[in-house]
C-alpha cells in the first residue's frame, strides 16, 4: 500500500456558543483537512486548526509546510513502514507542529487500515471508552456558575474553567463554581499562562485556605516561563499542570527534570503529532507523572486521533479533556468515535474509521 496522493481540503463547524479564554475568543472551529490516497484506493484523514497565538500555526502556514516540505517526501513511499514515514514528516522542517500532526494523523489512520484494526488496538489499548471533561468559558462570574451547573446537569464530573484576565476576579469565580458543585464535579482551572508565579501561589492559597478542593491549575504561567511554573508547583498542594510549557518531548524531559510541573497535558497539534506523544506518554510513566489528553479548538478528527492516543496510554492518560464536538452546533465528520457529551466510545472500524465529511471544501491542487 503505496501513497499516491495527498490532498487538502477546509472544514468550519460553527459552536453552540462562543470559547473565551484569556488569549482569545473563538465562534467555530475550522480545520485543514487532509486526505492521503494509496495506490489501492484507499484514503487516510487528517486535520489541524489554525491557533496563531498557541502555536503560531495559522491556515495558510499549514497548508503551505503540507504542499512544500511535507507531501514530497512521503509521495511513493509504503504506508506499512510508518516509523520511517513520520521520521520524514518530522524533519521535512523545523516547528510547524500543527501542520506534521495533521499529515501524522492521516498516516496512523491508514496503517492502522492497512492491518484491519481500529488504530487504539494496533497502539496496544483495550478499553474503548473515556469520559471527558468540558470547558467552562471564561465570563461573568453568575454566567460562568450557570454554565458549570448546566454542565454537571448534563453529566459532566469534570470541568476545565477558564481563568487569567483578573486575579481577583477569577478567585470569586472559582469560589462561586466550587459552592455551587462542590461534591459533584471535579475542578480544574486553566489560566491559559494570563497569571504571575507570585499571583499563582496567593491564588490558590487563598482557595485553597477557603476549603476549595481543585483537582489541578494548568499554565497559569507565561509558557517561557518554567522557572516560574516550578516556583507554582513547589509552593502550593494543588497538582499544577504544565500545557503551553509543554510542546516536544525534550520540553517534558525538561520539565520533568525541573519538579516544573506535576501533570502533562499532550495536545497533537503541540508535539507535532501522534509519534511525539507516544514518546511524551512513555517518557512521563517512566517518571511516575501523569498526563491529561487534551486538543485545541478542532474538528473530530483530530480529536478521534486524540481519543484513540489516550485508550492505548490509559494507564498514563488519566484525564481526558476532549470536549469540542460537544462544544459544536453539528458534527459533519462521520468517522468511528461516538462523542455523546461526557462519554466518548471508540467502534470497530479500521484506522479512524471516517467514512465521509459534510461540507468538505477541497482546496484547488
Ligand atoms: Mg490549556
Amino acid at each position: 500500500m503505496k501513497i499516491a496522493n495527498i490532498r487538502l481540503g477546509m472544514l468550519r463547524v460553527p459552536l453552540k456558543t462562543a470559547f473565551k479564554t484569556a488569549l482569545r475568543s473563538v465562534h467555530a472551529v475550522e480545520d485543514v483537512v487532509v486526505m492521503i490516497d494509496t495506490d489501492d484506493g484507499r484514503v487516510g484523514y487528517g486535520a489541524a486548526p489554525a491557533t496563531a497565538v498557541i502555536t503560531g500555526d495559522t491556515h495558510g502556514s499549514i497548508i503551505a509546510a503540507i504542499r512544500g516540505p511535507i507531501a514530497p517526501g512521503l509521495i511513493g513511499e509504503d504506508i506499512a513502514d510508518l516509523n520511517h514515514l513520520t521520521q520524514r514528516v518530522q524533519a521535512a522542517l523545523a516547528k510547524n507542529s500543527s501542520a506534521k500532526a495533521a499529515v501524522e494523523i492521516a498516516l496512523y489512520d491508514l496503517w492502522a487500515q492497512r492491518f484491519g484494526a481500529p488504530l487504539y488496538q494496533l497502539l496496544g489499548g483495550g478499553n474503548p471508552l473515556l469520559h471527558t471533561d468540558i470547558t467552562i468559558s471564561i465570563d461573568s462570574v453568575e454566567k460562568m456558575v450557570a454554565d458549570s451547573a448546566a454542565a454537571v446537569a448534563r453529566g459532566f464530573a469534570a470541568l476545565k474553567i477558564k481563568l487569567g484576565k483578573d486575579i481577583d476576579l477569577d478567585i470569586q469565580r472559582v469560589k462561586a463554581i466550587h459552592a455551587a458543585v462542590a461534591g459533584r464535579a471535579r475542578l480544574r482551572l486553566d489560566a491559559n499562562q494570563g497569571w504571575t508565579a507570585k499571583q499563582t501561589v496567593f491564588a490558590l492559597h487563598t482557595l485553597e485556605r477557603a476549603g476549595v478542593v481543585l483537582e489541578l491549575i494548568e499554565q497559569p504561567v507565561p509558557a517561557s516561563d518554567l522557572a516560574g511554573l516550578q516556583y507554582v508547583t513547589e509552593r502550593v498542594n494543588t497538582p499544577v499542570m504544565a500545557d503551553e510549557s509543554a510542546y516536544a518531548p525534550l520540553d517534558v524531559i525538561e520539565i520533568i527534570q525541573r519538579r516544573a510541573a506535576d501533570i502533562i497535558n499532550i495536545k497533537l497539534m503541540k508535539s507535532g503529532g501522534i509519534s511525539n506523544a507516544i514518546r511524551i506518554a512513555d517518557i512521563a510513566q517512566l517518571h511516575g507523572v501523569e498526563c491529561m489528553m487534551g486538543c485545541m479548538l478542532e474538528g473530530s478528527i483530530g480529536v478521534a486521533a486524540a481519543a484513540h492516543l489516550a485508550v492505548a496510554k490509559a494507564q498514563v492518560i488519566t484525564r481526558i479533556d476532549l470536549d469540542v464536538p460537544s462544544l459544536c452546533l453539528h458534527d459533519p465528520v462521520r468517522c468511528g468515535v461516538d462523542f455523546n457529551d461526557a462519554q466518548i466510545s471508540i467502534g470497530n472500524a479500521p484506522g479512524l474509521g471516517v467514512s465521509g465529511i459534510d461540507g468538505l471544501e477541497l482546496l484547488p491542487g
